[in-house]
Formats: C-alpha cells, sequence, structure tokens
C-alpha cells in the first residue's frame, strides 16, 4: 500500500472555516420531560396556561379589603370579621365583603372581592374577628395570575439545551413531551490492538479508550452517540462497518488509522467513498486527522491517540455539532496563569495540554501515546506557530477541559499507600504521578512539583538526605516520613526465606522498573550479599533468573506473581498481604518527602504537614508502614 505523507499540511484557521461550512442534518424526536435531559429543543416553546393560573396568595393570612387597614396601627388596630377559610388546592368560591377577612394559606387563591394578604404576624384573632395592626396596599402578598409566566409567552428558546431549570419551566407550563433535536452520531473504533474494557488483556492488546472517551464527548455536545465497537484493521470491514454508520447516522467518527503508517487506510476509504476535506491539520498533538464527506454524511477520521482524539474532537468536531445543533458552545472557561517550567514549541500551531497548580501551568505532555496526558491535564494553551520557546513565567492563557476541579497540590514520586493515606486526611486534591523516586527528583529540581516522594538510600546507609546532597538540592527542604517494610512476595508456600533463596535458577524474579527507589534499596541489599560472598553485584544479579524485567508499581508486582508470570518479588508488605500473597521481610526503608523549601509556608503545605503529623494519619497506615519520632520533622540539607 502507499504512504501517505503530510507534505500540506492545512493551517488551523483554514481548517476552522472549513468546519464551519460543515453541517450534518439532524432530526425531530418527542421525548418525556423526564429524558429530555441534556437534549436540545427542536422548537421554541410558549406557555399553553398562565403561571400563576389564578391570583394566590404568598403569605399565610388574611384575605381583606386594602382600604379596611389604611387606619390600622400598633396602638388602634382595626377589627374585621373573620368569615371563613381556604386551605391551598381549594378549589370552593369565597367572596370577602368589605369590613370582613378570610384566613387564608401560602399559595391559595385569592377570594373574589379581596385584594390584598395581611400576614399573620400582624394580626391577632379574638373569637370571630381578627385585629389588624398595621396598613397593607393594594396587592401586597399577591401573586397575579401570569405574574411568572403568561399564557402564550416564549418560555424557551429553541436550540436551547435542556438542563434542571428548563425541565423545571416545562413541568411548571405543563409540558408532559418535549420536541428534541435528534443528532445521531456513529462511533467506531479501529485497530487490530484493541479490545473492549471488562476483557482480559492478552499479549499486545489495549483497551479501547477512544469509543467511550468520544462517546462522552459526544453527548455533552448535545448530540446521541451510537457506539459500532472495534473494527480490525482490515479494508473490507472497515468499509462495511463506515457504510452501516453511514446508513444508519448523521454523522460518523472513527478513530485510529489515519496517520501515514502502512496499513492505516481510513483516509484512503473516506477518500473514496467521498470527498475528503482535508487530511491533516497543522496542529499538535494530532495532526492525522480525515474529514470528509460521504453521502452528504460528515464523516471525520480521528486520530488514534486518545489524547490526540479527545484534541481534535474539542477544537474541530464539537464545533460541527453546535453549528448542526444551533446550539451555542458549550461554555469553555479560561484562566490566566503562568508558566511554571519553559517549554519549547515545534514550528507549528500546538494545542499544548497543560496542569494548572496555584495559577502555574506544566506541561502535561509526558510522550504522546498515553491517556495519563490528558487526564493529567485541566486544560490546553495554544501556541502559535512563530513561538518557539515560551519562558518559564510567561503568562498564559488555559482553556479549561470541562468541569475540573484543580489539584491543590502536586506530588510526583514513589508509589505508597502511605501518600493515599495522606491525601485523604488533608482533605485536598493531589495531582500524583507516580512515576517513582528518581522521577520525583527530577520534577522537585525542575520546579514542576511541589513535592517528591522518596525512598532512596544512600552510600552511607542513610535514606534520603545523602541523594539529595549529591543532587545538589539547596532549595529545598526534606520532611521525614515514615518506615516501610520491604521484603521478598511470593505465592504461599513456596519455600522462600530470604534474599539468598534468588540465587540459582530455581525462581523466576520480577523485578522494579529502574528509577524506584525501592528497586535501589534492593540492590543496596543486593550489594550486602555479595560482598558476604565476595562477589560483585553484577555477578550476583545474573544469577537471578528474571532479574531484567521489571513492573512499575508495587500492586503490579503482586499481580505478576499471583497469576504465575513470576514467583517472587520485592516490595512492600501491605500490598503482598492485600493480594494474598506471602511476605517475609528483608528491610525497612524511610519514605520522605522533599518540599520546595519557597512553599513552605503556603496553607496547602502546611495541611499536608500537618496531615503527616497527625496521630489520625499514623492510626490509618497499613501493616507494614509506620510513623516514628521523626516523622513530619523538617530536615534541610545543607
Ligand atoms: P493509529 O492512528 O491507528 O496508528 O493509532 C495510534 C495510536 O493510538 C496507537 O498506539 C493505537 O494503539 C492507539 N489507539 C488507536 N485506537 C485507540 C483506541 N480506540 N483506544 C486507545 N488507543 C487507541
Ligand atoms: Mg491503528
Amino acid at each position: 500500500m502507499e504512504r501517505k505523507e503530510f507534505r500540506e499540511l492545512t493551517p488551523v484557521e483554514e481548517a476552522r472555516q472549513l468546519i464551519n461550512r460543515i453541517i450534518a442534518r439532524s432530526d425531530t424526536e418527542h421525548l418525556k420531560i423526564e429524558d429530555s435531559a441534556g437534549r436540545i429543543l427542536a422548537e421554541d416553546i410558549f406557555s399553553p396556561v398562565d403561571v400563576p393560573a389564578f391570583n394566590r396568595s404568598v403569605k399565610d393570612g388574611y384575605a381583606i379589603h386594602a382600604k379596611d387597614t389604611y387606619q390600622a396601627s400598633e396602638p388602634e388596630p382595626v377589627k374585621l370579621k373573620m368569615t371563613g377559610s381556604i386551605p391551598a388546592g381549594c378549589s370552593d368560591t369565597f367572596f370577602a365583603g368589605e369590613g370582613e377577612a378570610i384566613e387564608i394559606s401560602t399559595g391559595a387563591p385569592i377570594p373574589d372581592g379581596a385584594d390584598a394578604v395581611v400576614m399573620v404576624e400582624q394580626t391577632k384573632g379574638v373569637d370571630d374577628n381578627i385585629l389588624v395592626y398595621q396598613p397593607v396596599h393594594i396587592n401586597e402578598n399577591i401573586m397575579k395570575a401570569g405574574s411568572d409566566i403568561m399564557k402564550g409567552e416564549r418560555v424557551l428558546r429553541k436550540n436551547t439545551r435542556i438542563g434542571s431549570r428548563e425541565i423545571g419551566v416545562l413541568a411548571s407550563v405543563g409540558m408532559k413531551e418535549v420536541p428534541v433535536r435528534k443528532l445521531l452520531v456513529g462511533i467506531i473504533s479501529t485497530g487490530n490492538e484493541l479490545i473492549e474494557p471488562g476483557n482480559s488483556l492478552g499479549k499486545g492488546l489495549i483497551f479501547d479508550a477512544n469509543s467511550y472517551a468520544i462517546a462522552a464527548s459526544v453527548e455533552e455536545a448535545g448530540a446521541i452517540p451510537k457506539m459500532y465497537g472495534i473494527i480490525p484493521d482490515d479494508g473490507k470491514m472497515m468499509e462495511e462497518g463506515l457504510d452501516r454508520a453511514i446508513r444508519e447516522c448523521h454523522m460518523v467518527l472513527t478513530s485510529g488509522s489515519t496517520s501515514a503508517g502502512v496499513g492505516d487506510i481510513m483516509y484512503k476509504i473516506i477518500e473514496d467513498k467521498g470527498k475528503t476535506l482535508t487530511h491533516g491539520i497543522a496542529i499538535k498533538p494530532g495532526k492525522p486527522v480525515v474529514i470528509g464527506m460521504i453521502d452528504g454524511i460528515p464523516t471525520i477520521g480521528l486520530p488514534g491517540n486518545p489524547t490526540s482524539a479527545l484534541s481534535i474532537f474539542n477544537e474541530f468536531v464539537a464545533p460541527i455539532i453546535h453549528n448542526s445543533l444551533g446550539t451555542a458552545p458549550s461554555f469553555r472557561t479560561k484562566v490566566q496563569a503562568v508558566m511554571g517550567t519553559g517549554i519549547r514549541s515545534g514550528g507549528r500551531e500546538e494545542l499544548f495540554p497543560v496542569g494548572v497548580i496555584r495559577g502555574r501551568a506544566y506541561p502535561a505532555d509526558k510522550t504522546s501515546g498515553a491517556i495519563t496526558t490528558l487526564s493529567d491535564a485541566d486544560g490546553i494553551i495554544e501556541i502559535n506557530a512563530e513561538t518557539e520557546y515560551i519562558d518559564a513565567g510567561s503568562p498564559v492563557e488555559v482553556t479549561m477541559f470541562g468541569n475540573v476541579r484543580i489539584p491543590d497540590l502536586m506530588y510526583v514520586g514513589g508509589q505508597c499507600p502511605g501518600v493515599d493515606i495522606l491525601e485523604e486526611e488533608t482533605g485536598m486534591v493531589f495531582r500524583m504521578l507516580n512515576m517513582g523516586s528518581s522521577a520525583g527528583l527530577t520534577a522537585i529540581a525542575g520546579e514542576t512539583t511541589d513535592i517528591a516522594g522518596i525512598n532512596m538510600p544512600g552510600a552511607d546507609g542513610n535514606y534520603n538526605l545523602p541523594v539529595v546532597r549529591k543532587m545538589n538540592l539547596s532549595d529545598v527542604v526534606l520532611a521525614k516520613g515514615y518506615k516501610r517494610e520491604l521484603g521478598l512476595i511470593f505465592r504461599k508456600g513456596e519455600r522462600i526465606s530470604g534474599l539468598e533463596d534468588l540465587i540459582g535458577l530455581k525462581f523466576k524474579f520480577i523485578n522494579r522498573n529502574r528509577g524506584s527507589g525501592t528497586r535501589t534499596v534492593l540492590e543496596t541489599e543486593l550489594d550486602r550479599l555479595a560482598k558476604e560472598k565476595g562477589i560483585s553485584r553484577n555477578e550476583l544479579t545474573k544469577s537471578i533468573k528474571g532479574y531484567n524485567s521489571t513492573s512499575k508499581t508495587h500492586r503490579s508486582v503482586c499481580d505478576t506473581i499471583k497469576d504465575g508470570r513470576a514467583d517472587v518479588g520485592f516490595g512492600l508488605r501491605n500490598t503482598a498481604e492485600e493480594s494474598g500473597l506471602g511476605f517475609v521481610p528483608v528491610t525497612e526503608d524511610e519514605f520522605d518527602f522533599v518540599i520546595r523549601k519557597d512553599l513552605l509556608d503556603i496553607r496547602e503545605i502546611q495541611v499536608f504537614l500537618n496531615a503527616l503529623r497527625s496521630e489520625e494519619f499514623s492510626r490509618r497506615l497499613p501493616a507494614g508502614i509506620h510513623t516514628y519520632e521523626m516523622t513530619g520533622s523538617i530536615i534541610s540539607p545543607f
């Protein structure tokens, strides 16, 4: 198959103009009011009734003639004869004559004759009479028929999105059925590597994230998603799937198979079946996008990478849906921030995902290809093609994704159940990137995190402080955390009693990733063992089967052992026990927090430190993790 190259990328502005000319046809359907939330009104709604339908009292009191009360005062109340009582919902006819009062409840219809209601608090009942202590004016405490909504009045405009307020209005004018727009959007994921969530993940497979994320986005935009599931990378099957979706829907979105890779054929199919309007837009992430028309149905091939797919959806597909429905785009909040670090941009317009913490924006663009890029991001900044570099401290405008809650504190470092408990205890939201101790240290050095969580043994056997000193991190402090029992993890029944059992080829080991503190702790222990045996660590690890295979978290080490892909690993007691695995202790580490010195006084860090020092935190720690006399103390490395 011929390889397509992106020589001619459509500039963003041109793509936007092109998008604005695309309209998807839609139908109208009638839904029960209770099923209409989130949908778009297809017609103007005029009220068939007055609301309220009759003059009604807004207070508990007495319906009277206002002029009877004009002389009333505290020392000289006016006396009126009470002639009846009207509860709410009463349909009897009443008449209040001059000099008379009729008891009335809030919401009840005003009797003929009466032109005001005096509140019960301003009266006193005496036998069959009431005394009124204050004058009331005509219409006081009366809500006139139609004063809320008048019969024939337009209460809702067409193309309005139906939310709780609109549903309240529709119900209060007595509507039971609502005309709404029906814009069906077919959603197809492509790729041999995809499998539906809920299945077990075989080798080389990934879960289909796009179908679900795109369906949710379609719904957010006011249209109706129709999922067609996963189609393998097979031209014929893709064609059939696309045909069906085009017959059944008003618009079709595919994802995957749009780049220039061999076998990426979606663009070819769209080209064959209809008209390609553009293939490739000059933005990052996500330039491989095909926009076409097949039989009058807008058909858009989104990139496979979930981050790119959603970015392109937000920028180019949501506007088509809004134009087609006549709705205003949902309000996207913009916040002003300053760049927390400098970022480099690559000579074309970019929509750059960022996370925002306390007014500072950080790149959330780890690598493309991970949904985490997007879930770590709060919004995007637009960088124009001429900008090559944005310095730290430059002001930027962040367009937020939906209703994201901006986290209070940023944490990068080792993954640890203690940190999860700390987050809960603070009542705050952490942006938590569990990427290992080394990544935490790199981030704190680059000022891209507030806190780094580390468990790094130094050469002298002390934890963490030697590493911070070695890295020459002078603008930080070390907040001492807690101790954690680390040891060997294995299926119950295996005969493993210590590190020596790893040597030889009996058991297959699963190691932690490089950069993980826990791996460094193990290396330190192995150094000790090697010394005892008079060999080098290298020689020792060569005799450990599987030493180079790695897993990224405590939990995944346990999973690997549980399902038999390895026999033994090294990690936390607590995780082993939770996984129902055996554990023998090898050593205790110290898990500490590196905190930027300039942040020590801010509220969020204070709350964090208070939580760390609290008895409640200490009490909640699981087996194998405990606080000690140093917990919460602050050490300056220099
Ligand atoms: P493609 O455009 O088909 O080459 O896909 C680009 C990348 O996105 C590949 O790594 C795919 O595995 C991934 N990808 C494609 N479709 C999906 C999907 N529906 N969910 C998650 N990842 C996907
Ligand atoms: Mg693919």
